[in-house]
């Protein structure tokens, strides 16, 4: 992925260590679910509809922690839901920084300015704020007026206060070439982020929203096209090159969901953060006695249109690793 320089040297290391641990599964980040409740609805969302029962309950802080040091991973994602709505989300992340653990913490910044102060710049911590489009297009896609206006007024404060700040947008078939533009020029030369994520979203069978998911053939058109006029070398994107490749058709790759899991109040989800084929107990658990050969695309219909970034970019990532003339053009990014 492209990443500031000293996150760069310690992932590879990890990485390297793994190999030469001779271990073919591991975690490369972990997407940590604390809670699913949230203080939106978004149309798009395969989270938040857990009965009442599961959606009032909150990960202790020491069992989210004792996952994270079980599976080892260098890096945690925590998302939900709306992780700021946990009561002791700061010390979750005090805790991981700690561990020198890289954390972003997925938002869809409506609570940062009543919980900012909570919260002290590091290399180990970034915002990712979840933003959709410009205005008009987000506000639709969280099905809430005036969301993109408070997320953006939450960003100009977290940068002004000296913390790293990314963003995460998801793209659906109601996007077009120009609206990918329009946001992340937005992003990357207004608002000035330190890095975007992007995604195309996942059809979750959960979701109110059925109708908008785009399928492969139109993620890799979308991409290309917006990709294009040298946009992609000019935006600051939190990927590695050979994800960006597979994202608009120049590389393809099989799932390797194993590389990005997820670990909720549930346990470790099975297979994938975007599908639930029951939980394990642990990470090692989740590996040994998953059948990953029947995920991913051509294997699981429900993987059909799956473009994700928790299938793919770690199959990137490895990818990279294994090609000296990948490595060095994933160096020249950071
Ligand atoms: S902000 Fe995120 S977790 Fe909350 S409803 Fe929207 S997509 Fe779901
Ligand atoms: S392709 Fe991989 S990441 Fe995508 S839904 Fe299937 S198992 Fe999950």
């Amino acid at each position: 992925m492209s990443m500031p320089f000293r996150q760069t040297m310690r992932i590879a290391g990890y990485l390297l260590r793994r190999k030469l641990r001779g271990q073919h599964k591991f975690p490369l980040i972990v997407e940590l679910e604390p809670l699913f409740a949230c203080n939106l609805a978004c149309a798009g969302c395969g989270k938040i509809q857990h009965p009442a029962s599961v959606l009032k309950q909150r990960m202790p802080v020491q069992q989210a922690l004792d996952a994270i040091d079980e599976c080892g991973a260098p890096m945690v994602s925590i998302a939900g839901g709306e992780p700021l709505m946990h009561p002791q989300i700061d010390v979750l992340v005090a805790e991981l920084i700690r561990r020198r653990k890289y954390v972003f913490l997925c938002t869809n910044a409506l609570l940062i300015p009543k919980k900012l102060d909570k919260f002290r710049p590091s290399p180990y911590f970034a915002w990712a704020v979840h933003i959709d489009g410009l205005a008009e297009r987000h506000d639709a896609s969280v099905c809430k007026d005036g969301v993109f206006d408070e997320a953006v007024a939450a960003i100009r404060e977290c940068k002004r206060r000296g913390f790293r700040v990314t963003t995460n947008t998801t793209f659906f078939s109601t996007d077009s070439p120009q609206t990918v533009i329009d946001v992340l020029n937005y992003l990357n030369d207004d608002l000035r982020v330190d890095q975007m994520m992007i995604s195309p979203a996942y059809a979750y069978e959960k979701a109110p929203d059925q109708e908008h998911f785009l399928g492969v053939t139109e993620t890799r058109e979308l991409f290309r096209k917006a990709f294009g006029d040298g946009n992609r070398k000019r935006w600051r994107l939190n990927h590695s090159p050979l994800f960006l490749d597979f994202l608009e058709g120049k590389a393809d790759f099989g799932c390797t969901a194993w590389g990005i899991p997820s670990y909720s109040l549930k346990g470790w989800q099975r297979p994938c953060y975007l599908m639930a084929d029951g939980y394990a107990t642990s990470y090692r658990e989740l590996v040994e006695s998953t059948d990953w050969d029947s995920y991913g695309r051509g294997r699981d219909p429900r993987c059909a249109n799956c473009m994700a970034h928790c299938g793919y970019e770690p199959s990137a990532v490895f990818a990279t690793m294994s090609s000296l003339r990948e490595s060095i053009r994933a160096a020249r990014g950071t």
